[in-house]
């Protein structure tokens, strides 16, 4: 087979999604209660998600069904295709076989739809009228703001504030859909009026916003809460992308070596990843996983293992974490998606198992890549995607040092369309580099008081 775009029929599309907690050597540690420390049990959760999910959550089922009107609204854009990147593999002149899936091509144009749609058709399934969330850059937003219109239900959107004011266009979209957005710190909760109390002029933070959203839900039994990244339910709705993958690199007759996706909290690299890596844990497969983050907000390579909060304020459970610690607020980078203080506990325990690997680049090699890339392939990458690009150019640059052909998949798991602002930065050179450094992150670690996890 020499085709550059590889199609999986609408009939294969998936019909369960995969959970590896079921296939895990060391399962995830429980989350705990943020004034007991006691592990919290599903009614601790029932005020912000419906049972459905809380099960989710929760559950070491190996498989899980997707419900027939998920894979209904799935196949506006679903199966999404592959490619084998002939160009970019030519520019590069490696011996690699270079693969990517394409999650741009959903309605909000990334892979944040995935879980945008089961989330919001679980909360109609219970009753619910109302979510509400918080986005960074808008793109989970947008994608729970389509969902959410899907199935007749409001959408309240707390907008990091420095992105409101500088991504008008993605709140224009969550307008489209029908959803509100306001701009985060806001003076609608307790959590922002505190915030704008001490500093009036907040660019605000995923866990200020976060935050605000939850203290809404809370406030009112037909509302709830849902977040894009992080938990356990939201990867296993993302995992449908790796199942794709593995028929269509079948298709092409190819099995991967190497699977590399960007990592924000985890949620598109855990849905590439995971169906790969259930091959190491049940066969003895040596698949590398590797997750790419920013090194101005490296949690994953320079973080500690412990538990922390997911929020600002501390309304959230306290989660096994690979974490900067709560308060980190990350350089304002271009890649919105990646500025999260932790990892999902999963994840977390896999790279302390040493089972999966991450790496770190910044932004301005990113953006080289992802130039490239737009050169050699065509497509435009969301900045988060450009960290992956980084990885896939560094190892397939090895494997032409190694005279070594591997095969290296992908996720390209946004395009760049709201981005035009970051390019145009970068090209004309106004893009600067950006790693934290040690004293910034030993200061924002020496404030934690959460439990650190027993040796
Ligand atoms: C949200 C987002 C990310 C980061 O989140 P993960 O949960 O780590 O996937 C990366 N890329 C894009 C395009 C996003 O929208």
């Amino acid at each position: 087979m020499n085709n550059k775009k590889i199609l999986l029929p609408e009939s294969e599309m998936p019909r369960q999604w995969y959970n590896i907690v079921a296939d895990m050597p060391t399962k995830p540690l429980p989350p705990l209660h943020p004034g007991t420390h006691e592990p919290i049990g599903p009614e601790m959760l029932a005020p912000l998600f419906p049972p459905a999910l809380i099960e989710q959550e929760m559950t070491q089922d190996r498989y899980v069904d997707i419900p027939d009107e998920v894979r209904d609204i799935y196949r506006i854009w679903r199966p999404t295709p592959m490619f084998r990147a002939y160009g970019l593999e030519r520019l590069l002149d490696t011996p690699a076989k270079i693969y990517y899936k394409y999650e741009g091509v959903s309605p909000a144009g990334s892979h944040k739809p995935n879980t945008a749609v089961p989330q919001a058709y679980y909360n109609k399934q219970a009753g619910v009228t109302k979510i509400t969330t918080e986005t960074g850059a808008g793109q989970w937003g947008s994608a729970l703001s389509f969902a959410c219109q899907h199935f007749g239900m409001e959408c309240e959107v707390y907008m990091v504030r420095a992105s409101y004011t500088g991504k008008p266009y993605r709140k224009v979209l969550m307008n489209t859909w029908g959803a509100t957005v306001y701009p985060s710190p806001s003076d609608r909760t307790v959590a922002g009026r505190g915030i704008l109390a001490q500093h009036p002029d907040s660019p605000g933070s995923l866990g200020i916003a976060i935050s605000e959203a939850v203290e809404m839900a809370l406030h009112d039994e037909n509302t709830k809460y849902a977040l894009g990244s992080v938990l356990n339910h939201v990867l296993l709705h993302q995992t449908i992308i790796g199942l794709e993958c593995e028929k269509q690199l079948e298709m092409a007759g190819d099995f991967p070596d190497i699977v590399v996706a960007p990592f924000g909290g985890g949620s598109n690299f855990a849905g590439i990843g995971f169906p790969f890596l259930r091959h190491n844990l049940k066969e003895g497969k040596k698949i590398r996983c590797i997750a790419a983050e920013p090194t101005s907000c490296p949690k994953l390579t320079r973080g500690v293992f412990r538990y922390d909060l997911g929020d600002t304020v501390g309304m959230t459970p306290l989660l096994p974490m690979y974490t900067l610690g709560h308060d980190f607020i990350p350089a304002p980078i271009h890649a919105g998606g990646l500025r999260y203080h932790g990892a999902g506990a999963i994840v977390s325990q896999l790279l302390h198992d040493g089972l999966i690997e991450a790496q770190a680049h910044d932004q301005l090699s990113c953006f080289a890549a992802g130039i490239q890339f737009a050169r050699s392939e065509g497509i435009i990458p969301a900045p988060e995607a450009n960290h992956a690009i980084a990885t896939v150019i560094q190892e397939a640059l090895r494997c032409k040092e190694a005279g070594r052909s591997e095969t290296i998949l992908f996720n390209l798991c946004g395009h760049g369309h709201f981005d035009m602002g970051a390019y145009e930065q970068y090209l004309a050179g106004n893009l600067v580099e950006h790693e934290v450094t040690q004293a910034e992150i030993n200061a924002s670690l020496a404030t934690l008081t959460t439990p650190l996890i027993p040796a």
